[in-house]
């Protein structure tokens, strides 16, 4: 249940209405909006009257929230979120392009790859430092190592840093080297880990599950919401479907869909929701087309010798023309590139 509040409603009658709201068993969050403020009740009472609030001195409107997530649905937050990474805005009028090896590979590579793809014009650098893969034989990363040529490369070129945490163990590490923290496919159903994610306060970007619904996918940032985290941002990366000309199927239609359903900001990454180089850029300008707010991309300049991901990088070259496409696209629908 949301309770819109009235413009004028004092802070007396804010806390009166909050404490009768956790008397009734709810719990409750506050987002403080440009034209309204609102609380989200969560909790289910079957017995309770909704009118009991709508009563109250303050309250404008009751709305009740049929949809299973609530603190990520645009009833709960009329205007889209902003998420701070690091300085850079994800979630506004600008889009923000994040560009980087799919893995750190080396000091030599990832400073490589930094300065192309920040020359271009990318904001954030990705690189995994720790790799979920799907043999237990194959690169598992570089670790802190990693990370820490991922933090100097991006800071020798202006960028910001997007890298994977893939557990608990690893949550504080991470977080002293990224800007934003990405949870992988494969962890978007991982509930515990997604709790110890809603208790710090570094953005984390939560990727689609490959088999996840749209509905599955928000529950799942319900969790890091509820912890109290509210710098979440979702990215789109492929489902799995029946078809095996392409590594994943990039649902692009999962964009203004989930843009209609949620405030949260939405990126997309057609590296692995495409999987196929010569494939990723077309992905990319309809990503941005259909309402995006950021790319994520992997790009590498020695693909054919990458640790992984090499056959769904693109050159630099090939990122430089990617962007000045998508950069025009942005134009065309009113927004423009971070
Ligand atoms: C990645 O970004 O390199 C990655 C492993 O992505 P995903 O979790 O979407 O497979
Ligand atoms: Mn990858």
């Amino acid at each position: 249940m949301v309770v819109v509040l009235e413009s004028g409603a004092t802070p007396g009658q804010v806390d009166h209405i909050i404490r009768v709201l956790h008397d009734y068993g709810f719990d409750v969050h506050q987002s403080t909006g440009v034209q309204h403020t609102v609380l989200g009740a969560i909790g289910v009472h079957p017995e309770f009257d909704h009118r009991q609030i709508e009563l109250l001195p303050g309250v404008s409107e009751v709305v009740r929230i049929t949809e299973p997530f609530k603190l990520a649905s645009r009833a709960f937050k009329r205007e889209g979120s902003v998420v701070d990474v690091g300085g850079v805005p994800i979630g506004g009028e600008a889009v923000v392009i994040m560009a980087g090896p799919c893995s750190v590979e080396s000091e030599e590579q990832i400073d490589t790859i930094a300065a192309r793809v920040a020359a271009s014009g990318a904001r954030i650098l990705r690189g995994g430092a720790f790799k979920p893969r799907t043999s237990p034989y194959a690169f598992q990363g570089l670790g802190e190592d990693g990370l820490r040529m991922l933090r100097t490369a991006a800071d020798a070129h202006g960028l910001k840093v997007i890298t994977e945490v893939m557990d608990k163990s690893q949550i504080d590490l991470v977080e002293r080297y990224a800007d934003v923290l990405q949870v992988g496919a494969r962890n978007m159903q991982n509930y515990t880990f997604l709790k110890d994610l809603g208790r710090i306060s570094k953005p984390v970007m939560l990727k689609r599950g490959l088999a996840a619904t749209i509905e599955e996918w928000l529950m799942a940032s319900e969790y890091i919401l509820a912890g109290g985290n509210q710098h979440v941002i979702l990215c789109e990366r492929g489902i799995r479907t029946f078809e095996t000309a392409t590594r994943n199927t990039m649902d692009i239609g999962a964009i203004p869909v989930v843009k209609k359903k949620s405030h949260l900001p939405v990126v997309a990454d057609p590296s692995h929701g495409i999987g196929i180089r010569d494939k990723v850029i077309p992905m990319a300008r309809a990503a941005v087309a259909a309402g995006a707010d950021g790319l994520m991309v992997e790009v590498h300049h020695d693909p054919d010798h990458a640790k992984s991901d090499g056959a769904q990088s693109i050159y630099p070259d090939q990122f430089d023309q990617m962007m000045q496409e998508v950069r025009l696209i942005a134009q065309a629908i009113g927004r423009r590139l971070a």
